[in-house]
C-alpha cells in the first residue's frame, strides 16, 4: 500500500506533468478516456530522448544488432501460433455489487476491495484488442492490435538475417506501440492500455544461453544507470517456477522502487527455441540456422530484453524529482540527466534593455541547430531559472552588462546552481561536453 508521502509524490508529479506540458489525459475535453495518455511538448521530447538513447545503445554503439519497424497489425495466425489467443489472459474477478473488476492476484480474501461486496469466481480475460480489416466486419476479417512488438521480430528473422549478413549471436531491436486491454490499469502511465515498448531479441546458439542471459542482465541494468537512475532504486527479481512463462527457461525483471512499491520496468527472458520452433511449424518456413563453421544446424534460442518506454519515462521523472529549500527559497527541480532533458538550455537577457535581448536572441540562434533551447525575457531572473529547474533544463545562459564589454555570459548549472563566465564562442563546445561528454 502506498503511504501518504508516496501518494503525495505521485500527485505532485502528475500535476507537474499536466501543468508544464509533459503528459495529459487522452481526450480530456470529452472527459478523458481511461488509461490512455497524450505526451505534450516537453513529454514528447523526453520520450524521444529516452528512445534515442536506447536505439543508439542497441543499434549504433554495437555491430551485432539490427533495427526493425514492423507493422502493428499482423496476420491473425501469428497470435494463434505465439499462444496469445489461447493464453494471453489475466484471471479476473468481478464485484457482484459495484461491478468493479480486479485482477484476481490483486485481491486478498473474498470481498471486493472497493465496496466489500461479493466477488465472482476468477475468469480468464483475453487482453488483446480486436478490430476488423477491410469493409466487412465478420470473423474472417478480424485482426488484433499487437500486444507486444516481439512477434514482428520473430516473423522477420529470415528477412533480417540474409540482407544484414549477421549470424547468431545477433539481435534485432524494435521500438513501437503495443496495446493491452488491461483489467486494472492505473498508477498514471505505469499501466495503460496503449503503450510503447523497446524490445530486443537476441538469437543465439542454444549451448550459450546461460552466458548470454547473464550478459544482457548486466547490460540492461547499466543502461538504466547511464540514464542517471539511482542504483539503490533498481534491483533484479528472478522469476520462480510459478511466475515463469511455460516456454521460458529463466527470467529476470528489472524492478524500480516506485512510490507504489517495487515493480517491473523491464523483462529479460530466456525464451528458448519456443518462438522460432512454433513459427516454423505453423508457417512451414524453416527458421533454423546452419552454421557453416561448426557444420551445425540449430533453431536459435532467444534472449529477450523487453522494456516499456512509458515506464522508463516515469522512472526518469520520479527519480529526478526533488523539492528543496535553497537560500530560504523553495524550488522544485527535475535532476534529469542532460542527455534526456527535454530542453538543454535556457537563454536569458538579465534585463530587457541595453541591447541584452538582441544579444541573447543571437545566442539562441547560435545554439538552436545543436540543442533544443528556450528563450525567456519575462520576469525576475530567479523566477525564470526556477521555471526551467522544474522541467529539468540543465543549463541557463544569461546575458548581463559584462557581456556588452567582453562577449562572455554566465553559465548556470541546474543542480549546483553555480555560475561560471564563459565566452559566447565556446558555448557550443562546452555544452556538448557537458551533455554528451565529448
Ligand atoms: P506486468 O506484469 O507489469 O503486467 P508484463 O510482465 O506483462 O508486465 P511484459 O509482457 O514482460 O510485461 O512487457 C515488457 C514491458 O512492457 C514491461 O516491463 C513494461 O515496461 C511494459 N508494459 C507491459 N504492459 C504495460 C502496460 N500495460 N502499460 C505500460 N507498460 C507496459
Amino acid at each position: 500500500m502506498a503511504n501518504k508521502k508516496s501518494q503525495d509524490l505521485m500527485d505532485k508529479l502528475v500535476s507537474l506533468c499536466k501543468r508544464r506540458g509533459f503528459i495529459f489525459q487522452s481526450s480530456e475535453i470529452y472527459g478523458g478516456i481511461n488509461s490512455c495518455w497524450d505526451y505534450g511538448p516537453l513529454g514528447v521530447e523526453l520520450k524521444n530522448n529516452i528512445k534515442q538513447c536506447w536505439w543508439k545503445s542497441m543499434t549504433q554503439l554495437r555491430d551485432d544488432i539490427e533495427g526493425l519497424d514492423a507493422s502493428i497489425l499482423m496476420h491473425p495466425q501469428v497470435w494463434v501460433t505465439s499462444g496469445h489467443v489461447a493464453s494471453f489472459a489475466d484471471p479476473m474477478v468481478d464485484c457482484k455489487n459495484c461491478k468493479m473488476r480486479f485482477r484476481a492476484e490483486e485481491v486478498q480474501g473474498t470481498k471486493c476491495p472497493n465496496c466489500g461486496g461479493e466477488l465472482t469466481e476468477a475468469r480468464q480475460f483475453n487482453l488483446m484488442f480486436k478490430t476488423h480489416m477491410g469493409p466487412v466486419e465478420d470473423d474472417a476479417s478480424m485482426v488484433y492490435l499487437r500486444p507486444e512488438t516481439a512477434q514482428g521480430i520473430y516473423v522477420n528473422f529470415l528477412n533480417v538475417l540474409s540482407p544484414s549478413r549477421q549470424k547468431p549471436p545477433f539481435g534485432i531491436a524494435q521500438i513501437g506501440k503495443a496495446f493491452r486491454n488491461e483489467i486494472s490499469p492505473g498508477n498514471f502511465i505505469f499501466r495503460s492500455r496503449e503503450f510503447e515498448q523497446m524490445e530486443m531479441q537476441f538469437f543465439i546458439n542454444p549451448k550459450e544461453d546461460d552466458k548470454w542471459i547473464e550478459y544482457w542482465k548486466e547490460e540492461r541494468m547499466k543502461w538504466y544507470h547511464s540514464l542517471g537512475i539511482k542504483k539503490e532504486n533498481l534491483r533484479f527479481h528472478q522469476h520462480d517456477k510459478k511466475e515463469l512463462a511455460f516456454y521460458a527457461k529463466m527470467a529476470f525483471d528489472i524492478e524500480y522502487n516506485f512510490p507504489f512499491g517495487w515493480k517491473e520496468i523491464e523483462g529479460i527472458h530466456n525464451r528458448t527455441d519456443y518462438d522460432l520452433s512454433r513459427h516454423t511449424q505453423a508457417s512451414g518456413k524453416d527458421l533454423s540456422y546452419y552454421d557453416d563453421q561448426t557444420k551445425e544446424r540449430f533453431i536459435p534460442y532467444i534472449i529477450e530484453t523487453s522494456a516499456g518506454v512509458d515506464r522508463s519515462l516515469l522512472v526518469c521523472l520520479l527519480d529526478a524529482y526533488h523539492e528543496e529549500v535553497v537560500k530560504d527559497e523553495e524550488r522544485t527541480v527535475l535532476r534529469l540527466d542532460p542527455k534526456i532533458a527535454p530542453i538543454k538550455a535556457g537563454v536569458y537577457p538579465l534585463v530587457k534593455r541595453d541591447n541584452m535581448p538582441e544579444i541573447a536572441k543571437k545566442i539562441e540562434d547560435i545554439l538552436r541547430p545543436h540543442f533544443k533551447v528556450f528563450y525567456d525575457e519575462g520576469g525576475a531572473i530567479g523566477r525564470r531559472y526556477r521555471r526551467q529547474d522544474e522541467v529539468g533544463t540543465p543549463f541557463g545562459i544569461t546575458v548581463d552588462s559584462q557581456t556588452l564589454q567582453d562577449q562572455t555570459v554566465t553559465l548556470r548549472e541546474r543542480d549546483s546552481m553555480e555560475q561560471v563566465r564563459v565566452k559566447i564562442d565556446d558555448l557550443v563546445s562546452i555544452l556538448n561536453k557537458k551533455i554528451w561528454g565529448s
